[in-house]
This record gives structure tokens, sequence and C-alpha cells, in this order.
């Protein structure tokens, strides 16, 4: 499973890693276990070649889930009203 689709998708570093990483569970996350989950594939981002193609295509597509170019949901939020 893998966080993104596109044709840059050959050369992302998520694409070997669990999806689980990168989107929430179906079930209930602690906020503990949420910051550990979301610190990890963000871990994962930091060392990305196509970070900026990633988090530019979840921002086109108002992406509303998930971990895209080393942002959560909310952190996209932020960076669009600014
Ligand atoms: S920036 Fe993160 S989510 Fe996007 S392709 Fe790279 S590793 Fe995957």
């Amino acid at each position: 499973m893998t966080a993104v689709r596109g044709v840059w998708m050959d050369l992302a570093a998520c694409r070997s890693s669990e999806g689980a990483l990168f989107f929430a569970p179906e079930s209930s996350e602690r906020k503990e276990e949420r910051l550990e989950r979301e610190n990890r594939a963000k871990r994962i981002c930091q060392g990305c070649e196509v970070r900026e193609e990633c988090l530019a295509a979840a921002l086109e597509r108002h992406e509303s889930h998930g971990i895209w170019g080393g942002l959560n949901e909310m952190e996209r939020r932020v960076l669009v009203r600014h």
C-alpha cells in the first residue's frame, strides 16, 4: 500500500511502506498513537525526493486525510490559510 497516486509515484519513498502509517486507522487511535504513527510517516517523507510534488498534488485535490508531503491534514489546512 502506498500513500501516493500519480506519475511521480515510482519515486515515492513510501512505495514499500505500510499505508497504515500514513492514514488514521478506522478504529479509534489515541493521541499518543497518532503522534507516533505520524512521526514515523513524516520521517519517511523527509527523505522523499518527490515530497514537493506529493504535497502539491494533495493541496490541489484538497486531500482531507493522511500524511502527504510530510504534512498531516491539519498542517495542510494551516498552510493553505497562510
Ligand atoms: S512525501 Fe511522503 S507521502 Fe508523499 S510520496 Fe513521499 S514519502 Fe510518500
